[in-house]
């Protein structure tokens, strides 16, 4: 099967060092099997992107040579694909809507004894699983156990942290696929466009591993194929926190885009550029191209 990668930024501001390592790692890792590799600008988050951003990464891919195969797709113009993968869960009994508000879920947790997760997001208690009880919908979300009632445990193998196992039921619970703000959850947004792309590779972010149970179980109820993955470790800022907008990260510098990819290429294990006259960026990406595909076999 020809190889599809993709890159994925949210355009909640410019690309940082941290980002560039994802973009090259995907783009690396489809020339180096002669694939497509695409860019998906995933602005479903609406509250969290800013002007400008989009069109920004754009350049700033542009002037470190990462092109696109495609014109980049944009989330936000594809609510009616969402709508429509939502539509076919509800009716095959795999999604459902949830009338709680944050409060209420806190306070259910409280009252049962369980304690927070570690996930930002705390594992829902599953109030509305057997119905609303009068209560207005709010976000909808996805059952996350069993058709027995069972947990369900989702077992993959990453290309570079290896076997993989999560207990979603317990780990993450019924999580949202529509928010109770009408905006469409990442989770459902990226199976629904990676399915419909054809993306066969994932290649991103240490950070998102944790996002990939839940992902592959969404692939499954919805009769989509399950891509490979590939998580790069991430680029930490001096404290040891990720490198990220949040946290100040500095725009990569696009006077230098040689200097930018290298400090990527490094990070990912690459040979740096040899001393001596610069090569030209084409030719510094084909060289990691061919280390990448000696390195990353599938
Ligand atoms: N849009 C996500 C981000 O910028 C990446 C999603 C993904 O690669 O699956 O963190």
């Amino acid at each position: 099967m020809p190889c599809v990668g993709r890159f994925a930024p949210s355009p909640t501001g410019l690309l940082h060092a941290g980002s560039v390592v994802a973009a090259l790692a995907s783009w690396l890792d489809a020339r180096a099997r002669s694939g497509r590799w695409l860019v998906r600008i995933e602005d479903v988050d609406t509250p969290r992107c800013s002007a400008g951003a989009e069109a920004g990464i754009l350049r700033q891919l542009a002037a470190l040579h990462l092109h696109p195969d495609e014109p980049p797709v944009r989330q936000s113009t594809r609510s009616h694909h969402y709508g429509a993968a939502l539509d076919r869960l509800v009716r095959a009994g795999r999604a459902y809507p949830c009338g709680c508000t944050r409060g209420e879920i806190e306070r259910r947790l409280a009252a049962t004894g369980r304690q927070a997760s570690r996930h930002a997001e705390k594992v829902y208690p599953g109030t509305c699983r057997a119905g609303l009880q009068g209560r207005l919908p709010r976000a909808w979300r996805l059952r996350t156990d069993g058709n027995d009632g069972l947990p369900v445990v989702v077992e993959w193998t990453d290309r570079h942290l290896g076997p993989q196992r999560q207990n979603v039921t317990q780990a993450v619970g019924d999580f949202v696929l529509r928010r109770a703000d009408g905006l469409w959850a990442y989770q459902l947004a990226v199976v629904v466009d990676d399915a419909d792309q054809g993306i066969t590779d994932i290649v991103r972010g240490e950070d998102l591993a944790d996002n990939t149970a839940r992902q592959i179980l969404l692939q499954r109820a919805l009769g989509a194929g399950t891509p490979r993955y590939l998580h790069v470790p991430l680029v930490r800022a001096s404290d040891g926190e990720k490198l990220s907008k949040q946290h100040g990260a500095e725009p990569v510098d696009l006077s230098q885009p040689l200097v930018a990819l290298d400090t990527a290429a490094r990070h990912l294990g690459l040979d740096g550029v040899p001393s001596g006259p610069a090569p030209t960026l084409d030719a510094a990406l084909a060289r990691w191209v061919r280390q990448w595909a000696a390195r990353h076999p599938v």
